[in-house]
């Protein structure tokens, strides 16, 4: 069928498209509705195909005899999985929010918000309460029906794990071909960032010997470049010895 799926250990039928249940009461209005724009003997043929597949709840009243699954199973491929799921810890109620959650606790377990109460963390520790929320996160669910009395969500066995292990060997080969492309070229940037490191380092190895020996007043200042010999500098020992010989040879004057 082209635009619903039979479950039939569940007797309803759900939309392809939507990826909800609808009771087949309600299934002209859905199909005319703006999502789908089924045209009106379409909707009466899917209709009469549909009312041939046996045990079907087909209307409201029907769904007093409908329960949702409580072991856990699978995800149902048809329905749309949620990932934020926050069931209470004490019955099987799920919501998906903090505030349905809060609220359901509140009206079912007279549960009362430690945070709101005014009472402070510590003093509820020290009379032994519990600062634990009475629900458990992160709670994978799905629900059949998004309208009407049966709305309510159950927990279902995650599907993400099931699809990694699945996973075709050519994907997960691909993907160690991208992770070691991905480490060679990191590699080869810190090999290159370590030569040219080294590079520029030179010099400046050099300029502590310069300085201990005196050498770099011979020299430019600048501990790089090409080296020369300024002339405007001239070897202490040779004005030693250049003031010696002023000195003797004008002996007995002050110079
Ligand atoms: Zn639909
Ligand atoms: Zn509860």
């Amino acid at each position: 069928m082209e635009y619903f799926i039979h479950l039939r250990d569940y007797n309803v039928i759900v939309c392809r498209k939507c990826r909800y249940a609808v009771l087949p009461s309600r299934l002209d209005t859905h199909l005319a509705s703006p999502k789908h724009r089924v045209e009106a003997r379409r909707r009466a043929e899917i209709g009469q195909e549909v009312g041939t597949w046996t045990g079907l709840l087909r209307n409201e009243a029907d769904l007093e005899r409908f329960h949702v699954p409580r072991d856990s199973p699978p995800a149902f491929e048809a329905l749309e999985t949620h990932q934020n799921g926050r069931r209470c810890r004490t019955c099987p109620y799920i919501a998906c929010t903090n505030q349905g959650i809060q609220q359901h606790c509140r009206d079912q377990h007279q549960w009362v918000n430690p945070w709101r109460s005014g009472v402070k963390s510590a003093d509820r520790r020290r009379a032994g309460q519990s600062l634990e929320r009475p629900w458990v996160e992160d709670v994978v669910c799905q629900r059949f029906f998004v309208t009407g009395p049966r709305q309510e969500y159950f927990e279902v066995q995650p599907a993400d794990r099931l699809a990694d292990d699945d996973e075709a060997p050519q994907a997960t080969q691909s993907k160690w071909d991208q992770a070691r492309r991905q480490l060679t070229q990191s590699w080869n940037a810190v090999q290159a960032a370590q030569e040219r490191t080294i590079r520029e380092g030179q010099p400046d190895e050099v300029n502590p010997w310069l300085e201990r020996t005196g050498w770099a007043s011979l020299y430019g200042s600048r501990p790089s470049g090409p080296r020369s010999i300024r002339p405007d500098i001239i070897p202490y020992s040779r004005i030693w010895r250049h003031r010696r010989w002023l000195s003797i040879a004008g002996r007995g004057s002050k110079c």
